[in-house]
């Protein structure tokens, strides 16, 4: 910290002032940028909620309506295989032709299922065959009751499951049992099914197998009413999936079928395997009811969950907070640059000025005490002239009085000169002590009445020289009566010296009220007038300016009035008189405003 050269009061330096403005500018912009870009990326985030909450809700119900397209389609199919009194082979082909005709994507295939003990299983065989399927081979796997499919229809092109055993797959099985003992349709759990078996392993899938119970419904069937066997449908459940998602949602999001009875949650089918997922958005796992289970499904956003809309706003906040922070610094730095700098400018400039009032103070001191000394100095020299310049000027009369008679024409012309030389001293000597006085006499302040000073003054001034001096109404003012007295007779005397002799002197004496308490006194005169560049000088002691060398003077005498005007604490100055010759003017206290002595 250092201290101002200028209020002395504790300052920071310009470095740590505008460091400390420059970090807060960078702050509050840098702050208000993130809450900007916190509050945009905020609004975003809520909108992809809301998109996918909304999405996950059409997709759900959109699975919800499949699986019941399926069931409800395996219902009717089984209800018209159990309507049958003997199935035959063709009949199955006609029942099931119908499913051609529904679109059931990650269908894989129709299959009637029929239970089998393993004593019965040739037996079962030849049955089969001579229904309309002579080629059938069942095969069994391991020992116990097998449940063989005898017919089926291949949905996907692939070889048909006719003969194969399906006890080998527990989730099969179990769906199979549940439906047998409920009597309605099933959903197994999903498993790897075993016509996929033989695909290559980029195309396998998990699936699953809708069973519907097959009771036979044929009054002229002799099992009519009794347990006949299971058809079930084989879906792919990745197919089935993105067919169920694209038509209600397209691609914008991303649903995974979930093994939710297992523990740890594993993916058993997805649609838009290969979409680009949008972590930003998150996921929603719900759940969705299917026949006797319910599916635990996540549905996570893509990118093209809200394409179209502004994405990133928040990111183009945070570019523009960024640049216009920068500005701020930079705009910051420059302003509290050149401000440190013109304070700099304005801490050396008051330095300098303060040096510089110290210094005039010294000086003007030492002036005013050599003045001091020079007027002492003066009226002492003038006093001490006085008497031998009497005794001169007495010896002068003498001679002229009793020897002018003998003296030749040059001894008179000598003594008149010695007379001139005299008298020139006189006034000089006298102007010197009038000088001295007007600085150190002691002041009375009384009220004075200036119409009666200039009036006198007039009247001896008239004296000796014929000339018309107009003195008007003069109020009566507050000052020293023999310097105010001096001030008028210089001022008067002036304008009647200073009229050219063929001339006769117009002299006019007047004052008007003016600002502060004063009165502002005129004497105006018709004589020589004064230059305009003159004018400042004349109050200067021994000025006497071009034009009045034919007229004689010492120089002293407005010194003199600017002196007592100064003392009675006015202004003096002299203009131009607009009908020739010049405005000498002062200003003195009105009687009511006594100054304080000086
Ligand atoms: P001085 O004894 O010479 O009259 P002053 O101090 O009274 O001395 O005047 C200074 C100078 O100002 C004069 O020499 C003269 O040139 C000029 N001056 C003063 N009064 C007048 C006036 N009324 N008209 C013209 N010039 C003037």
């Amino acid at each position: 910290m250092i201290r101002s050269a200028t209020d002395g009061r504790p300052r920071w330096t310009g470095l740590n002032r505008s460091v400390v403005a420059l970090v807060l500018v960078a702050v509050v912009g840098l702050v208000g940028t993130g809450l900007a870009a916190l509050a945009l990326s905020r609004i975003e985030q809520d909108r992809l909620t809301r998109a996918l909450t909304q999405r996950t809700s059409t997709v759900s119900q959109a699975i919800e309506a499949e699986i019941d397209r399926y069931a409800t389609s395996l219902i009717d199919l089984a209800a018209a295989i159990g309507a049958q009194s003997q199935l035959e082979t063709a009949e199955f082909t006609a029942i099931t032709a119908a499913v051609d005709r529904q679109r059931l994507p990650g269908a894989t295939g129709l299959a009637f299922v029929v239970r089998t003990p393993q004593s019965a299983v040739s037996a079962r065989q030849n049955q089969w065959r001579a229904l309309g399927s002579p080629g059938l081979t069942l095969r069994p796997t391991g020992a116990g009751t097998h449940r063989f499919v005898v017919l089926a229809k291949s949905l996907d092109d692939t070889d048909s499951s006719v003969g194969l055993d399906l006890s080998r797959s527990p989730e099969a099985v179990e769906a199979m049992d549940f439906a047998e003992r409920e009597r309605r349709v099933a959903v197994s759990r999903t498993y790897r099914l075993l016509k996929d078996a033989g695909l290559p392993p980029e195309q396998r899938q998990l699936g699953f197998v809708f069973v519907a119970p097959v009771y036979a419904a044929s009054p002229t069937a002799p099992d009519n009413g009794r347990f006949r066997g299971w058809l079930t449908l084989g879906t792919r459940g990745g197919d089935f999936l993105q067919e169920a998602v694209d038509g209600a949602a397209g691609d914008t999001v991303a649903v995974t079928l979930l093994d939710g009875d297992s523990g740890d949650p594993i993916p058993m089918a997805r649609s838009q395997p290969d979409a680009r997922l949008d972590p930003a958005a998150g996921s929603i796992d719900t759940t969705v009811p299917v026949a006797q289970r319910s599916w635990n499904l996540r549905v996570e956003a893509t990118h093209r969950l809200l394409v179209g809309t502004d994405r990133g706003l928040y990111r183009i906040a945070w570019l523009i907070g960024l640049v216009l922070t920068a500005l701020l610094v930079a705009l910051t730095g420059s302003i509290v640059g050149s401000r440190n700098r013109a304070l700099r400018r304005v801490d050396e400039a008051t330095a300098a000025l303060r040096n510089d009032i110290a210094q005039r103070e010294v000086i003007e001191k030492r002036l005013r005490q050599r003045e001091t000394e020079l007027v002492g100095f003066a009226g002492v020299v003038a006093h001490d002239l006085r008497s031998p310049l009497a005794r001169i000027m007495g010896y002068a009369d003498f001679l002229h009085e009793e020897a002018f008679d003998r003296l030749d024409s040059t001894q008179r012309d000598f003594l008149a000169r010695l007379r001139k030389g005299a008298d020139n001293m006189r006034v000089l000597i006298d102007d010197l002590l009038d000088y001295a006085t007007a600085e150190n006499r002691p002041m009375a302040t009384v009220p004075v009445d200036l119409r009666r000073l200039a009036e006198e003054v007039a009247r001896d001034r008239a004296a000796d020289r014929p000339a018309a001096v107009e003195v008007g109404e003069l109020p009566t003012v507050s000052g020293d009566p023999t310097l105010l007295r001096q001030v008028l007779d210089n001022l008067i005397g002036n304008a009647i010296k200073y009229t050219p002799a063929d001339r006769e002197p117009r002299v006019r004496v007047s004052c008007l009220p003016a600002e502060g308490g004063r009165w502002r006194c005129e004497v105006s005169d018709n004589g020589i007038g004064i230059p305009d560049r003159d004018r400042a000088a004349v109050f200067d002691a021994f000025i006497r300016v071009g034009g009045s060398e034919n007229f004689p003077g010492t120089g002293l005498g407005l010194a003199i009035v600017h002196r007592i005007v100064e003392r009675h604490h006015g202004d003096v100055g002299v203009d131009a008189n607009p009908s020739g010759g010049s405005v000498f003017w002062f200003t003195v206290p009105e009687h009511s405003r006594v100054p304080m002595p000086h």
